[in-house]
């Protein structure tokens, strides 16, 4: 009972996201109903319609410039770096619904689920991430875009976890996911430097995704090297850990996004122009596959034996 308390209070029942990664815009227009406002910014002051204020709050309105955007909840415009900063303070499961429609899109339930849970998760272990915000709207954090294609299955998978996170020993769990392992999920350490060891991350197969061929996750990269790189892979998988490029060595999750591999699962030859990658995957490789997910949420699992499986020993929590 204690646990949950403490738990619970980890979760906010609205979320402050600064959007556009949180970045300051030189100007912001925005609509609500009939009515537009065009928003700057200047020596610490806002500018609403020419108008001289401190902060603005706008509730059910839509961004219209620099890009289409409609918020649920409260818009509120701050003066930041002589710019304005926009920040949208919504509902946590209104914010949830639209992080899974972004972050995994179309799926079946079970597997929308999972990650529903786990980006509840990511909130009760960050809290204000950003100091006067939860999160961004960005990859940094977890990608929110508002009301956009958003779904039944998405409101539907928000609403069935309602309260849940997934915890280890009592703590929420460190939330890391990508879109397709290729086969070979691994351990933080081996895609990050300092990756940290957590008892939850495990390195080898995960079958579904080894036995899955479909062509969207295969793929083959042409880089331009003219050394004949070498490399590591991590003992008993197919997943590549390190290269050696001449006198470089570095992470092969660093190489892949140098020269834009989709994953570090490959196999490669060297030609007198360069070399030539194919492999298969999307994505880091580490925590919740969501391909993997997909799969097994067709094959009849339940969310929580998937959050259960890629996070070895950690339990789902209703906390609120
Ligand atoms: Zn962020
Ligand atoms: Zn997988």
């Amino acid at each position: 009972m204690i646990l949950t308390f403490i738990l619970s209070s980890l979760l906010p029942d609205s979320v402050i996201v600064r959007l556009f990664g949180g970045s300051s815009l030189d100007r912001v227009v925005v609509k609500r109903g009939r009515k537009t406002f065009r928003i700057s910014a200047s020596r610490g002051y806002l500018y609403v319609n020419g108008v001289r204020k401190r902060i603005f709050t706008l509730r059910n309105a839509s961004i219209t410039y620099p890009i289409k955007r409609r918020y649920k909840g409260r818009l509120i415009f701050k003066p930041k770096k002589n710019g304005v900063r926009v920040y949208n303070k919504v509902y946590l499961e209104d914010y949830l619904v639209s992080v899974v429609a972004s972050e995994i899109g179309n799926a079946p339930l079970e597997a929308v689920k999972a990650q529903a849970v786990l980006a509840r998760t990511f909130l009760a272990r960050w809290g204000l991430r950003h100091g006067d915000a939860h999160a961004c709207d960005g990859n940094h954090c977890q990608v929110y875009k508002g009301v956009y294609r958003i779904s039944k299955v998405h409101i539907r998978a928000v609403k069935e976890t309602r309260g849940e996170i997934l915890t280890y020993e009592g703590r929420p769990v460190e939330v890391l996911y990508h879109a397709s392992c290729g086969g070979w999920i691994c351990e933080p350490k081996y895609i990050w430097k300092g990756g940290r060891k957590l008892p939850y991350f495990w390195t080898g197969e995960d079958e579904d995704c080894f036995k899955d061929t479909n062509d969207r996750y295969t793929w083959k990269v042409f880089v331009p090297l003219n050394t004949c790189p070498k490399i590591k892979r991590i003992p008993g998988t197919l997943r590549v850990y390190m290269l050696i490029v001449g006198k470089d060595t570095l992470y092969a999750n660093d190489f892949r996004k140098r020269y834009n591999l989709p994953s570090a699962v490959f196999a490669y030859w060297c030609t007198s122009t360069g070399v030539i990658f194919i492999g298969t995957g999307r994505g880091h490789g580490t925590g919740l596959c969501q391909r993997g997910a997909i799969i097994k949420a067709r094959r009849g699992w339940k969310y929580k034996d998937i959050l259960e499986y890629y996070y070895k020993g950690a339990t789902v929590v209703k906390v609120k």
